[in-house]
C-alpha cells in the first residue's frame, strides 16, 4: 500500500538541495527487521514476540549512535520493559539537556516567559509512541521495529528534520502480552485454529483491561510508564496505538467525539485536533483511504493511558486501525459494510471511504506507521511551538487555581482506611502529582487536621489531572447537547434514549479507596513540607501477647493472613466494645501471637502499615481459619478473574486457580473453604466456548455437572463468593427466592454507565465489618435484588434465609458520575448473606473491586474470604 509517489518525491527533493540532508550512515551496516527476523514486520501468517524485537532493538542501538535502548523497570511477569530513544547523534549525546529543557518547560514555578520563549527555541519535541497495550491488536507492536529501522536511516528531508528536532521514544506498552499472542498465533497458524481466541489473559493481571488501569497505576507496567512519561520525559506528545476500528472505516484519528472532559487545557485540545488534523492529511496524501474523526471514542473517562497525560498537559494521540484477527489476512466487499456505509457517503471526518477488498496485517501496519510519521512531521515542525505552549498550559492552570476553587485536597493521614489513603497518595506521586504534608495543625472550614495531614494544590502544573480524579462527576447528559454532536446547520432536539458513552462515567478515586477527604475552598497558609514518598509506617504497642487491630485498614487482611500462616491465633470481634478508653467496633481483629514472636509481628506491621496495640476484646469473638481459596479461571478469559488474581497476590492472600474441569470433577468441599466466581455471565462459565471456535482442550464450560458440584460444595459448607454478573449463577440455578429488578429494563428508563452511587451497609453483619453505614459502590452493568413473590415460595424460604447487608437508600443515589432511574433501586439489596445448605452464598450486585480501584468495597470481598 505504500505509495512510490513519495519515495519520487523524496528523491527529487534530495536531487533538488543535495545539501539539505547530512550524509546517511554507513547503510550496509544496518540491519533490516527483515534481515534480522526472516521475514518483514506486518507479514501475512507471520507474528514476532517481544524478544525477538527487542533482540532487534539491540542490534540496531550497536549499529548506529541515532539510537539508545534504555530499560525502564520489570513486567508483570518479570519481562525488562525496554524502550527505544531514537533522535540525531548530535541531540542523543546531549540528551542530559534536552531532557532537562523539556523537565523546565513541564514545570514552570519560576521560569519566566522569556526564559521559557528560549528554552523553547533550543529544546526538542520529545514525543512518546507505544505499541499498543492491547496484545491481539497486534499491528502497532509489530511495527515498532519497522519504524525505528526506518527512522534511524531514513536520509529524505522529513526523515531528517524529525531526527533533529524530536526525541523519540518508542515504547512497547505490553511486552508480555505480545509474546503471548505471537505464540498462541505461531503455534496454531495453518491450523482450524488459527484465528481462535486466547484461552487466557494477555496481561497476567489485567488482560484487556489494562488500558483502564493508568490513573490507579495497579499494575506494574502502569506505574513503569506513568515513572517515565509523567516524572522523567514529560513528552509533548504521546501516541498510543489500538486496533479494532470503526468499521468499514480503516483507521480512527482525533479530532475526538464529544463530549470531552473539562479538565483538559483548551490549547490540548487545540494541539490534538492539530495533529489529527495532519494525520488525516497524510493518510490522503499516501493514498491510504478511509480514516475517520469525531465519532465512537470520546474524551470523558481519564483512565486510558491517554486521557491520563492529557491532564498532564500533553496532547495524546488514540487512533483505533482496523483489525480483522492477528496476521491472518481477510477479504471484505461493500457487501459486507453496514448498510448505511454502502453507498460510501463522503462525510467532513470521512472524506475518502473505504471501498473493500483484502486487508491485511501489512495495512494496518503500514497505516499506524503513516500516523505515527505524521504525528512526528508536526512535532518536527512545530517543535518550538509545542514546547512553548506546554509551558503555557502549565502556568495557566497554575496561576488558574492559585485564584479559583478547588484550590487542591485535603487528605488525612490518621483515618480508618490507612493502607488506601497510603496508597493513593503513593500513586498521586507516582502521576507526577506534588503533594505537601502539614508541617503543624492547621483549621480549614471549621476542621481541625494534624501535623502530618497530607495536602495536594491544584496550583501545580498537573493539577487538572488531580482536580479530575479527586473530583465528583458530572457527566453532560448528552440528549441536552445535540449541537455538539449533530453537527446539523440546526441542530434538532434527540427524541430516543440516553446516548451511551464510550466508557465509565464517573470513577472518583479517593470515593472508590475508601479514603476521606476534603476540598480547600481557599489557599492554605500551613507550613508544608514536599513529600518524595509516602511513610506511614505500622507499629507495635505494648506488651502481653494479645493485640488489637483495626478491620477498616484494607491491609489488616495482609497482616491477617501473615499471623494465620505464622501459627497466631486471630479472630474478630461479634461486637464493639471499649477498652483503654477507645472505642471499637465489630469486627476489630484481635491477635493472640503464640507462635508468632514479638519481632515477626513487628515484620509484619513494617510489611502493611497495620498498628497493633496491646489489648484484649470485650464480649464474644469469632476464631479465623485460614481459608483454602480457590479462584475459577474460565477458558473465555475473563479479566476481573485476573483482576482477582492482582487483589490476592497484592494483599498476600494463598490461592489456587479452578479451571472448568476440576470444577465438573466435584468434591470441591474436600479442596476448598471458598470458591470465587468472578464477574463473568453465567452462560459463559456454563457454556464456554462452542466446539470448533478454539482448540478442543478449551471447550465447553462447566456444564450442568459443574452448576451440581458447585450446589454440593455450597450444600457441603463452602462458600461461594460471586461478583456481580456471575451473581445470577447460583440465583438462576440454585433457584434462590430474589430477582434482579434490573432485569430486562429498558436503557430509557434505567441507565447507570459505570459511576459512583450511595449505598448503607449494615456494619453488625460480618460481611460490611470495617465498613462505615454509609459509604459508595462502584455501579457498572450491576444488580439490585428483591425477594420474589412466587408460587412455592413457602417451601423455599426454609431452606433459605437471606439477609441483605447492603442497601442502596431510598433516596437520589449519585455520588459522582451519571446515571437515571435510580428509584428503581432505591430501597432494594446490593449484597446477599444467603445461607443454603451448611454453606453460604455471597452475591455482591456490584463489582466489589472495581479493577482494584474500588478499595473501599473490597473490604467486603475480604470479609467474605473468611467469614463462616
Ligand atoms: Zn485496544
Amino acid at each position: 500500500m505504500r505509495s512510490s509517489k513519495s519515495v519520487l518525491a523524496t528523491l527529487l527533493l534530495a536531487l533538488a538541495s543535495p545539501l539539505a540532508a547530512p550524509p546517511a550512515p554507513v547503510l550496509a551496516q544496518i540491519t533490516t527487521p527483515e534481515a534480522f527476523l526472516g521475514f518483514k514486520p506486518g507479514a501475512d501468517f507471520h507474528l514476532m514476540t517481544y524478544e525477538q524485537a527487542m533482540g532487534y532493538f539491540e542490534r540496531l542501538a550497536d549499529e548506529t549512535d541515532r539510537m539508545l535502548v534504555l530499560d525502564m523497570g520489570e513486567t508483570s511477569e518479570g519481562r525488562r520493559m525496554k524502550y527505544a530513544v531514537i533522535s540525531s547523534s548530535e541531540n542523543l549525546r546531549n540528551l542530559d539537556h534536552y531532557k532537562e529543557i523539556n523537565r523546565r518547560i513541564s514545570l514552570p514555578a519560576g521560569l519566566s516567559e522569556e526564559e521559557a520563549r528560549r528554552l523553547a527555541d533550543e529544546g526538542k519535541t520529545v514525543v512518546w509512541i507505544d505499541g499498543g497495550l492491547h496484545g491481539t491488536e497486534v499491528a502497532p507492536a509489530q511495527l515498532l521495529p519497522q519504524l525505528a529501522y526506518d527512522l534511524v536511516t531514513g536520509a529524505d528531508h522529513q526523515t531528517t528534520a524529525i531526527r533533529e528536532n524530536v526525541i523519540a521514544l518508542l515504547v512497547f506498552a505490553n511486552p508480555d502480552g505480545m509474546t503471548i499472542v505471537s505464540d498462541w498465533y505461531m503455534e496454531h497458524v495453518g491450523t482450524p485454529y488459527e484465528t481462535s481466541p486466547i484461552p487466557w489473559l494477555y496481561q497476567k493481571y489485567a488482560g484487556h483491561d489494562n488500558n483502564r488501569d493508568s490513573f490507579m497505576g495497579n499494575l506494574v507496567e502502569t506505574r513503569n510508564m506513568n515513572r517515565a512519561h509523567s516524572t522523567e520525559w514529560y513528552p509533548e506528545i504521546l501516541y498510543n496505538q489500538h486496533q479494532t476500528g470503526p468499521f468499514p472505516a480503516r483507521i480512527w484519528i482525533p479530532p475526538d467525539a464529544e463530549p470531552t472532559n473539562p479538565n483538559v487545557h483548551p490549547l490540548v485540545v487545540r494541539w490534538k485536533n492539530l495533529i489529527g488534523t495532519a494525520m488525516g492529511k497524510a493518510f490522503e496524501e499516501n493514498d491510504q483511504p478511509g480514516a475517520i474523526s469525531r465519532i465512537r471514542y470520546d474524551t470523558w473517562y481519564p483512565g486510558y493511558a491517554t486521557q491520563v497525560v492529557d491532564g498532564h498537559n500533553v496532547a495524546s494521540i488514540l487512533t483505533e486501525t482496523q483489525l480483522y484477527r492477528y496476521a491472518t489476512p481477510q477479504h471484505f466487499t461493500v457487501s459486507d459494510f453496514p448498510e448505511e456505509h454502502r453507498d460510501l457517503t463522503r462525510g467532513v471526518f470521512y472524506p475518502s471511504p473505504w471501498l473493500g477488498g483484502w486487508w491485511r496485517l501489512g495495512d494496518a501496519v503500514a497505516y499506524n506507521s503513516t500516523a505515527s510519521k505524521a504525528i512526528l512531521e508536526v512535532a518536527a515542525t512545530y517543535r518550538s511551538e509545542l514546547l512553548y505552549d506546554k509551558y503555557k498550559v502549565g502556568v495557566d492552570v497554575m496561576d488558574r487555581f492559585r485564584e479559583e476553587p478547588p484550590y487542591g485536597y485535603i487528605v488525612p493521614a490518621d483515618q480508618p482506611n490507612r493502607g488506601s489513603t497510603a496508597l493513593l497518595v503513593e500513586r498521586m506521586l507516582g502521576n507526577g502529582i506534588e503533594v505537601y504534608t502539614a508541617d503543624e495543625a492547621f483549621q480549614h472550614n471549621g476542621i481541625e487536621y494534624p501535623e502530618g495531614t497530607f495536602i495536594l494544590p491544584t496550583s501545580q502544573p498537573f493539577g487538572l489531572f488531580l482536580k479530575n480524579v479527586f473530583e465528583r462527576q458530572a457527566y453532560p447528559d448528552l440528549r441536552e447537547y445535540s449541537h455538539l454532536w449533530q453537527g446539523l446547520v440546526n441542530p434538532e432536539d434527540w427524541e430516543g434514549g440516553p446516548l451511551r458513552p464510550y466508557d465509565g462515567v464517573g470513577w472518583t478515586l479517593p470515593l472508590q479507596m475508601g479514603v476521606k477527604y476534603w476540598e480547600m475552598t481557599s489557599n492554605l497558609t500551613v507550613p508544608v513540607t514536599k513529600s518524595q514518598l509516602v511513610e506511614m509506617p505500622g507499629s507495635v504497642s505494648g506488651g502481653g501477647g494479645t493485640y488489637l487491630f483495626d478491620h477498616a485498614d484494607a491491609n489488616s487482611i495482609s497482616a491477617v493472613m501473615a499471623l494465620l500462616e505464622g501459627g497466631a491465633t486471630v479472630r474478630w470481634a461479634n461486637e464493639g466494645f471499649t477498652a483503654d478508653g477507645r472505642d471499637y467496633p465489630a469486627g476489630t481483629y484481635t491477635v493472640e501471637t503464640g507462635r508468632v514472636s514479638t519481632g515477626r509481628l513487628r515484620e509484619i506491621a513494617a510489611a502493611t502499615g497495620v498498628r497493633f496495640r496491646a489489648g484484649a476484646p470485650r464480649g464474644s469473638t469469632t476464631t479465623l481459619r485460614m481459608p483454602r481459596i480457590g479462584l475459577y479461571v474460565a477458558w473465555v478469559a475473563s479479566n476481573d478473574a485476573g483482576w482477582i488474581t492482582y487483589v490476592f497476590d497484592e494483599y498476600g492472600i494463598p490461592f489456587q486457580k479452578v479451571t472448568n474441569g476440576e470444577i465438573r470433577a466435584g468434591s470441591l468441599r474436600d479442596r476448598f473453604d471458598v470458591l470465587v466466581l468472578p464477574d463473568q455471565g453465567a452462560s459463559q462459565i456454563i457454556e464456554g466456548h462452542a466446539i470448533g471456535t478454539v482448540p478442543p482442550d478449551y471447550v465447553g464450560g462447566i456444564g450442568d455437572e459443574g452448576v451440581l458440584a458447585l450446589r454440593a460444595f455450597v450444600e457441603a459448607g463452602g462458600r461461594l463468593v460471586c461478583n456481580n454478573s456471575s451473581c445470577d449463577l447460583p440465583i438462576d440455578e440454585f433457584r434462590i427466592p430474589v430477582r434482579d429488578v434490573l432485569a430486562r429494563v429498558p436503557a430509557d428508563s434505567f441507565n447507570c454507565p459505570g459511576a459512583i452511587l450511595k449505598a448503607e451497609f449494615d456494619t453488625a453483619h460480618p460481611l460490611a465489618y470495617g465498613m462505615p453505614e454509609r459509604d459508595m459502590v462502584f455501579f457498572s452493568r450491576g444488580r439490585a435484588f428483591e425477594p420474589t413473590e412466587e408460587d412455592g415460595e413457602e417451601e423455599v424460604e426454609d431452606v433459605f434465609t437471606i439477609e441483605p447487608v447492603v442497601t442502596y437508600p431510598e433516596e437520589s443515589l449519585l455520588l459522582s458520575g451519571w446515571m437515571i432511574g435510580d428509584e428503581r433501586i432505591q430501597g432494594r439489596a446490593a449484597v446477599l448473606d444467603v445461607s443454603y445448605g451448611e454453606g453460604r452464598i455471597f452475591v455482591f450486585g456490584f463489582n466489589v473491586h472495581n479493577r482494584a480501584q474500588a478499595r473501599s468495597t473490597l473490604r467486603m470481598f475480604f470479609n467474605a474470604l473468611l467469614y463462616r
